[in-house]
């Protein structure tokens, strides 16, 4: 009888899972799965403690899951990637593996990964199965008329819209019969986050509520940080908890259409859409220009920028004190929380390298270190875009003023009251700059940079390298 194993890594679900639902195919396979404990890898990757539980108490959950269809879940801990190949062939020839199943991954470390665990499958004669899930389109389909990579999101977005062929998500897969092996324990793991329930179903529940109830008005209203009206998915999109076919699905049940152009007549969809699309870019950056993940800027020639080094301002940003309301808000939600709104996203990593002029990859750390749906890709494109090294990025010369965005997007100061309590009485035109109002009685700082004279300062230097 022949053995399947099953891999799993940033695709922790029994839904939809195109490596799973291979496995099982044949009915006559015994399946197994495992998971990698890869604790050093992590931490070199800025991987925090709160992703950490997320991703663990994921596993939990897919290994109940698995074991209700009579797959154990074996766990190997090793500590970091150069050790799993040979975990996983011993493992393998424990249990005479035939196929290795997979689904693919695309940034740089994990590609290496991959590529040594394949190289010894051939070698032990163990068939390497891998298959397409984290994207929507494959990254080797997309290219320009010139067979080069799209650096810009425009262009890429409409081939990639011509390219897409959605498929039906795959079901879970059926109970088989019982193989004797039980799945392996896991560490002790944290309680979950209030905000972060686990499980594949609370993920749906969470895809569903926002599709049937958010989703018409999203193009409008996802911009207001107070208004909670973005999805909140991205931590189960992260951890594969979630496929973007799922989330494509979800859009087709709750507007009652079929097909992509009858999706995107509908705004708030068609913007949400783009919002996806978005993630595949950042993936499809990170796998076209590898050299983005070796803490190097998209565009060369920002590696000469002389970054500041001001350890007081990078400590007043981390902590929410900087004396700009919206920044210190949108931090200590960061801090607090775990995930920060978009548009925040941008408002601070802007504010972080153009005003306090500070190297954008302190930033990306800090960010990975925090964010519960901290992701390679998305958070160095995002990081690369606001710092205008990246690519399509911000032009350098269109710094966002943090204040103009705060009166524009948090207009009554909502969000800012939520995050910073001691602000709480000044009004609504006060309490994006308490400084130029006077306010010096409160317990909260100043500025710590004047947002004009670095702002130009900033636009000159940029200058300088063009
Ligand atoms: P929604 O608005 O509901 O969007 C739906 C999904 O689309 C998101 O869950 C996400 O998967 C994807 N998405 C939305 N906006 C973007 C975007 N600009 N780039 C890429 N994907 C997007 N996203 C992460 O998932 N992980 C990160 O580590 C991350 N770091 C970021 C760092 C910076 C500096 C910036 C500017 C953006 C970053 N983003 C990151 C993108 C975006 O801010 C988050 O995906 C979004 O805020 C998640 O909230 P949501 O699920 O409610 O999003």
């Amino acid at each position: 009888m022949k053995t399947h194993l099953v891999w799993f890594r940033r695709d922790l679900r029994v839904a939809d899972n195109p490596a799973l639902a291979a496995a099982c195919r044949d009915a006559g396979a015994r399946v197994m799965a495992v998971y990698c404990l890869t604790r050093q890898t992590w931490q070199r990757h800025d991987v925090g403690q709160r992703q950490v539980d997320f991703m663990l108490q994921h596993v939990a959950s897919l290994s109940s899951s698995l074991a209700a269809l009579n797959i154990p879940l074996l766990i190997l801990d090793c500590d970091l990637y150069s050790e799993v190949t040979e975990a996983l062939m011993a493992l393998c020839q424990q249990h005479t593996v035939k196929g290795l199943f997979t689904n693919a991954e695309y940034v740089l470390d994990e590609r290496r990964r991959d590529a040594l665990v394949k190289k010894s499958c051939d070698q032990h004669a163990v068939d390497f199965h891998q298959y397409g899930d984290r994207l929507m389109v494959s990254p080797d389909s997309l290219k320009t008329q010139q067979d080069k990579p799209y650096q810009v999101f425009t262009p890429f977005k409409k081939k990639w819209l011509n390219l897409l062929s959605l498929k039906k998500p795959f079901p879970t897969p059926t109970q088989r019969a019982d193989i004797g092996i039980a799945p392996d324990g896991l560490p002790a793991i944290a309680v979950a986050h209030e905000h972060w329930p686990i499980g594949e179903e609370v993920a749906h529940a969470r895809l569903q509520r926002f599709c049937e109830n958010k989703l018409f008005d999203y193009k409008n209203k996802r911009d207001f940080p107070a208004l909670n009206n973005t999805s909140q998915v991205s931590a189960y999109l992260s951890q594969g908890v979630l496929s973007a076919n799922q989330c494509i699905h979800a859009m087709f049940d709750a507007l009652q259409v079929d097909t992509i152009s009858q999706l995107c007549s509908d705004a708030g969809a068609a913007c949400w859409l783009s919002e996806l699309i978005w993630r595949e870019f950042y993936q499809y950056i990170a796998y076209h220009f590898p050299h983005v993940c070796q803490h190097k800027p998209f565009k060369p020639a920002t590696e000469n920028i002389v970054w500041h080094k001001n350890n007081a301002h990078l400590e007043a940003w981390k902590s929410g004190r900087t004396g700009i309301p919206i920044v210190d808000a949108a931090m200590r939600q960061l801090n607090q929380t775990g995930w920060m709104h978009n548009r925040l996203r941008m408002v601070v990593a802007m504010f972080f390298s153009k005003n306090c002029f500070l190297d954008w990859r302190l930033g990306e750390r800090y960010f990975m270190q925090q964010l519960i749906d901290g992701d390679f890709a998305s958070n160095n494109g995002g990081w690369q875009w606001s710092a205008s090294t990246g690519t399509d990025s911000a032009p350098y010369f269109r710094v966002f003023n943090p204040i103009s965005q705060s009166e524009k997007f948090d207009s009554k100061g909502d969000f800012i009251r939520r995050y910073c309590p001691e602000l709480e009485s000044l009004t609504a035109k006060q309490i994006h700059q308490p400084d130029a109002y006077g306010k010096h009685e409160l317990d909260y700082p100043p500025p710590i940079v004047d947002l004009k004279t670095t702002r130009a300062d900033a636009i000159t230097a940029f200058k300088k390298l063009n």
